[in-house]
């Protein structure tokens, strides 16, 4: 058992681009845990990041030997910061481990594996939550509370887009990725209008881009624009792509309007409303992110952004995609 004040021991799992610049890093502002293990498939990266971290030998794993840390009491939460399609068996076999999981957005690539990732983190008394770092943010528990406390009037409808030109690595692999731009940036599309209102989507209807790129862009959309409809007759219109730079949040309410924009970056938001301007201090939106999940499994008390959130949307994303084949409206 350890001692109350102790920080809690987080191993990242998979030392890619996100590990890299942004876990880390926010690992050594974090008050509540630390950076205490890594698991790689990459033997230069394993050595790179002892000596860099001070990271003891006996913290490090690879993706085979990766169950043994059962039996090491230095490791608390396990965080899976693998590709897509990886999601499942690593947050499966962390909580087969006996360790709390974060697990990377989104949190597996059908709601089935969403399913049994919940199942095994309840077997195991473990605690899970997903890699929603926005919940941690100021600017946007700001659109939440202008949103759901209905500030400048109830929300009528939203419009959100988020783009990056030329992703690279397991982003363009189908089967990694599960799809493409709406699995990897359209999900904070999918976020942000469901925490502004308050409200799960009733009906969602899809529409692929234009195909410019086919052999980029192979099994997966190049773009996508979906509308999800919410009661009240409440709607977002959305749009995510692999082919532009796009990163937008805004909300038409009774008496006004809010925005982001930037609206999903680490840092450098900039929020406005038809009341002025949205100012705050930036944060470490990650080393809050972890923090507050230790101190969730601390208190034993609920995480703000749980596995049924990760699987709720899983779904969503899964019914905007069998809109866009079917070109037909799907209810939810
Ligand atoms: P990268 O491609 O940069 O890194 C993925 C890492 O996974 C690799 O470096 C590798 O680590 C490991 N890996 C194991 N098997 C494979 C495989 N077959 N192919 C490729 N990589 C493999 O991805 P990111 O770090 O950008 O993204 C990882 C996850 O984090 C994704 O789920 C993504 O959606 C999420 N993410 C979330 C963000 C957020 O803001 N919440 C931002 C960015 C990403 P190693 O070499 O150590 O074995």
């Amino acid at each position: 058992m350890k001692h109350r004040s102790a920080k809690l021991g987080v191993a990242l799992v998979g030392l890619g681009k996100y590990s890299t610049n942004q876990l880390a890093p926010a690992l050594q502002e974090t008050v509540h845990c630390h950076l205490a293990g890594i698991v790689t498939g990459e033997p230069g990266k394993a050595e790179a990041w002892r000596d860099k971290y001070d990271i003891p030998q006996r913290n490090i794993y690879d993706y085979e030997n990766f169950d043994t840390i059962l039996d090491n009491p230095a490791i608390d939460i396990v965080y899976v910061v693998l590709p897509n399609s990886m999601h499942a068996s690593f947050t499966i076999r962390a909580a087969k481990a006996k360790k709390h999981v974060i697990c990377e957005k989104p949190m597996a690539i059908t709601v089935d594996e969403c399913n049994s990732m919940i199942n095994a983190c309840v077997e195991n008394n473990v605690k899970l939550s997903i890699g929603y770092r926005l919940h941690f943010d100021p600017y946007h528990l700001e659109i939440m509370r202008l949103g759901q406390e209905d500030v400048l009037g109830t929300v009528i409808n939203m419009k959100s887009e988020h783009g990056m030109k030329d992703p690279g690595g397991f982003r363009l692999n189908s089967v990694l990725a599960g799809g493409g731009p709406l699995m990897d940036l359209g999900i904070y599309c999918v976020q942000a209008a469901q925490y502004v209102t308050g409200r799960a989507p009733i009906s969602v209807w899809a529409q692929e881009g234009p195909k410019t790129k086919p052999e980029k862009f192979l099994g997966m959309e190049q773009s996508i624009q979906w509308i999800m409809e919410f009661p009240n007759d409440i709607r977002a219109d959305c749009r995510a792509s692999y082919d532009e730079d796009l990163d937008s949040f805004r909300a038409e309410t009774q008496r006004g309007w809010f925005e982001l924009q930037p609206a999903f970056e680490y840092g450098g938001l900039i929020g406005k409303s038809s009341a002025g301007k949205i100012v705050f201090t930036p944060v470490n939106q990650q080393a809050k992110q972890m923090d507050d999940f230790a101190l969730a499994i601390r208190e034993n008390r609920p995480t703000p952004v749980p596995g049924e959130m990760g699987r709720r949307d899983v779904e969503i994303l899964q019914a905007i995609y069998t809109s866009m084949k079917s070109g037909q409206r799907v209810l939810l």
